[in-house]
């Protein structure tokens, strides 16, 4: 196949994927085969860059709203992120940040396998919850966050704050829910994340309190007033917002990998699916001078896991029962 017809197909079929992925919640293939194909464009791409199509998925975040749903237009763009999936190609990304930093410090996050979204407080009041769409306009799910118990309405300070985090689904409330959905008639959730992007955009509210999510706040989208990451981190702890525990700092490569092989380790024990390591550098002032690409940043990657061997079959579920 000449390059120009299979970067057409290869844009296609991702943009296809995308859609029943971020719009409908109901994906056809596992992720692993997104990424895999999704790569493949990313290299036909760069050696034939005057082919790159406009609607190339390289190039976009996330995908277009739902139209149930009153559209967010996120005054900071909320950016996706790079991914490696091998300790060759983490330790290319980090030789990378060295000809920039000296002596970088990474602080390393586990990647939270949800939903990802966006509060807003004002004077330490949530008045806006969104979820992140393309990056720039997102969906207004606010009713539907106040319902989610560990998100404080208000927080200890007055302050005006914009945060990002993932809206995720408990194993045990997973499994509950499938079991109900079972009894019900209904076909069950595929998998969590799924099960949490659907609950997030019911039309119901009652729905969304009963199905128990949670979330994790990892990012300040608004400009940070800390001199870290990790300041950042406890500032949301001293705020009320959960935080994830599970991080290190490292100074290198070997120290990076230790962490992602100790995760990888406890990773079935965890009481939520994760999908990677998020690696970070941790001086604020540093990410800014690493900066940004069209669609993510330049200071951080995610590490994905390999694909499990054992993944259950996707199934397409109609989350609006
Ligand atoms: P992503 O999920 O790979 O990574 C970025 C997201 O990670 C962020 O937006 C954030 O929400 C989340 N995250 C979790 N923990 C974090 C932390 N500690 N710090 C920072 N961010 C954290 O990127 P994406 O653009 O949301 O989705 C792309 C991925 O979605 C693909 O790589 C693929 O695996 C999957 N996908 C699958 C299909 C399919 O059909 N199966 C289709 C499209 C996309």
């Amino acid at each position: 196949m000449n390059p120009e017809t299979e970067i057409k197909e290869l844009t296609e079929q991702l943009n296809r994927y995308a859609y029943e992925y971020y719009t409908l919640d109901k994906p056809t293939v596992e992720d692993a085969e997104y990424d895999r194909l999704y790569r493949k464009l990313e290299e036909l791409e760069s050696a034939n860059p005057n082919l790159v199509r406009a609607d190339s998925p390289t190039h976009r975040t996330g995908d277009v709203v739902l139209s149930g749903f009153e559209k967010f237009q996120h005054p900071y763009n909320l950016y996706s992120l790079g991914d490696v999936f091998s300790k060759e190609e983490l330790a290319e990304w980090e030789a990378r940040i060295r000809k920039s930093i000296d002596e970088p410090e990474y602080i390393c996050e586990l990647k939270i396998d949800g939903l990802s979204l966006s509060l807003y407080y004002e004077a330490g009041q949530l008045v806006t919850a969104a979820t992140r769409g393309d990056g720039s306009i997102g969906e207004n799910i606010t009713e539907n966050v106040k319902r989610i118990k560990d998100v404080p309405l208000s927080l200890s300070e007055p302050v005006d704050i914009v945060v990002r985090g993932e809206a995720y689904l408990p194993r045990q409330n997973f499994a509950k829910l499938n079991a109900e959905r079972e009894l019900d008639g209904l076909q069950p959730f595929a998998n969590p994340r799924n099960a949490a992007a659907g609950t997030l955009r019911q039309l119901d509210t009652k729905v969304v309190a009963k199905r128990g999510l949670a979330t994790f706040l990892y990012q300040e989208a608004s400009p940070a007033t800390n001199n870290t990451q990790e300041e950042v981190l406890e500032y949301f702890e001293k705020l009320g917002l959960v935080v994830n525990p599970e991080r290190v700092f490292a100074k290198n490569l070997d120290e990076i990998w230790a962490f992602i092989e100790k995760v990888t380790a406890m990773r079935d024990e965890l009481a939520y699916d994760i999908d990677g390591v998020v690696i970070k550098v941790n001086n604020l002032a540093e990410q800014e001078e690493l900066g940004f690409t069209v669609k993510a940043p330049r200071w951080a990657i995610a590490y994905k896991f390999p694909a499990e061997l054992a993944e259950t079959e996707i199934l397409s579920v109609d989350w609006t029962v």
